[in-house]
């Protein structure tokens, strides 16, 4: 009897060990990478790189749909990269399909589910540049709407201080997630090192992280950048995709084109 009530009191401390191991927080970190879909310089390179990372991928372009396939079967997240209007810069830059803020409700509507379906495997959202459209609350309630009814989360990426993204989504309980660091916002190498080091001490500091590269000009850069730091990263914190940030969303079955 008495070894019986031994085996059970180890038995319980053992559980009680498990679980204090489950309550402690663990760090997780995510990297997302924008504006590939175009044969961006660097794309190739990113999407090899052997941990998950989330990509952002504008639609209706000249590899919108093959980056995304070639990112899921490497076990990337893809979201959609949605052009959105600057309050300054030409529209040209914005590509084809962008919300602009002269739209009516139905286009920005029909925007959105059109870029939706020309990126598959999307689990969310982002915006290319628009320090205007994520002001605007008309806009951003019509963009945030659809995204809820696709199940899709989104992440702002602040480009103005007078977003209304937060506001809304909590209003329209879409799943936000807001990055803290730009690691190529100067396009220098120095810069990019500099930024890295900067998410290293981010990590010590907070629980979640969220950082943003981009593919392109600066794009072989950052994956020389990620290569040298991502081992130093992985020491701190665990490697997620962004839907691994959010609660709800990490029992979804992704694999659905
Ligand atoms: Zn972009």
């Amino acid at each position: 009897m008495r070894v019986l009530s031994l085996v059970f009191s180890f038995f319980i401390l053992f559980n009680a060990i498990a679980n204090a191991q489950t309550v402690i927080p663990k760090k997780e970190l995510a990297i997302v990478i924008d504006d590939l879909g175009n044969n961006m310089k660097g794309t190739n390179e990113l999407l090899a790189l052997d941990v998950p990372l989330t990509v952002a991928i504008m639609p209706f372009l000249s590899t919108s749909t093959q980056d995304a396939s070639h990112a899921f079967e490497n076990g990337h997240e893809v979201i959609v990269h949605m052009p959105m209007e600057p309050i300054k810069g030409k529209k040209s830059w914005l590509g084809p399909g962008a919300i602009t803020t002269d739209l009516s409700d139905k286009e920005i509507r029909k925007r959105v589910e059109d870029a939706i379906k020309s990126v598959p495997y999307a689990v969310g959202m982002n915006h290319h540049m628009g320090s205007k459209a994520t002001a605007d609350e008309r806009v951003m309630r019509i963009v945030l709407e659809v995204c809820k009814e696709n199940g899709l989360y989104y992440l702002d990426s602040k480009t103005t201080g007078k977003t209304v993204i937060p506001k809304l989504a909590e209003e329209l309980g879409v799943p936000l997630l807001e990055n803290k660091l730009f690691f190529d916002d100067v396009y220098t190498l120095q810069h990019i090192l500099q930024q890295a080091k900067k998410l290293s001490e981010e990590i010590d500091r907070d629980d979640q992280s969220i950082a943003i590269g981009h593919v392109g000009v600066t794009g072989t850069k950052v994956v020389s950048m990620l290569k040298e730091f991502i081992p130093l990263y992985q020491q701190k914190a665990e490697l997620v995709p962004l839907s691994g940030l959010i609660n709800e969303y990490k029992y979804i079955d992704k694999s659905m084109p």
